[in-house]
């Protein structure tokens, strides 16, 4: 299948339940010809080595990606994502992104602010593989979501070319993917049949912090101590 066709038609497939059956693709990885048992496997743990070889056996961890400053080329083929609520620490032991623990999340006993997050799987072409966009569902002015949504209903196979301006709006343009181009079939088509076996947590590219590990940060136990909660 050209793989522009095969973008076009992951978009054509979007309002599927996600409860249905994954569609077969022509393009499914067939097992390697060794993984045939053989009558005379000596003694010992019988394997194979292309399943030894294989970064197929162990798939990489998922990679989030930021649009920051830098351009990002990315290639959307699905507007299936999921919606989190997050925080961000700048505390001297931890600063990063991380998911919030609910209604007993000790980020938010302590008063930090929560905001709203969508993990959107798409292509990387510079990565060559599936990445995960995280972006604000903030629909202000110059805001990225109101920009990219347009894209991805337009159901064409295009490349989306995101950035940051030093304002903190974002430049959204993008141009048709053209034959040649590497459209991400095969990663595509890959990571689409785990997201319909429920294979996928999207959300497993943030670093998860249980409250737990947020008492042994010591800003966050000070300011619960003075709130009550410990
Ligand atoms: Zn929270």
């Amino acid at each position: 299948m050209d793989p522009l066709d095969f973008i076009r038609n992951q978009f054509a497939e979007k309002d599927v339940p996600s409860t249905a059956p994954p569609s077969s693709s022509p393009t499914a990885p067939s097992p390697p010809l060794a993984h045939q048992d053989s009558p005379r496997t000596p003694k010992g743990e019988a394997c194979s080595i292309c399943d030894l070889g294989s970064t197929r056996s162990e798939p990489s961890r998922l990679q989030s990606v930021y649009v920051g400053p830098n351009e990002l080329h990315v290639i959307p083929f699905t507007d299936r994502g999921v919606r989190v609520k997050i925080h961000f620490l700048n505390e001297a032991e931890y600063r990063g992104y991380i998911p919030c623990n609910g209604d007993v999340c000790d980020a938010c006993r302590v008063g930090y602010s929560a905001m709203d997050w969508i993990l959107l799987p798409v292509y990387n072409p510079d990565a060559a593989a599936v990445q995960v966009l995280q972006l604000s569902i903030a629909k202000r002015p110059g805001a990225l979501l109101p920009q990219l949504a347009p894209l991805i209903n337009s159901g064409q196979p295009l490349l989306a070319m995101l950035q940051q301006r030093p304002d903190k709006t974002y430049s959204v343009n993008s141009m048709p993917l053209t034959h040649g181009d590497d459209a991400g079939e095969s990663s595509i088509v890959d990571f689409l049949a785990k997201m319909n076996a429920g294979q996928v947590d999207l959300a497993s590219v943030l670093n998860h912090l249980s409250n737990e590990d947020l008492r042994a940060i010591p800003a966050i136990a000070a300011k619960l101590k003075r709130k009550g909660f410990i």
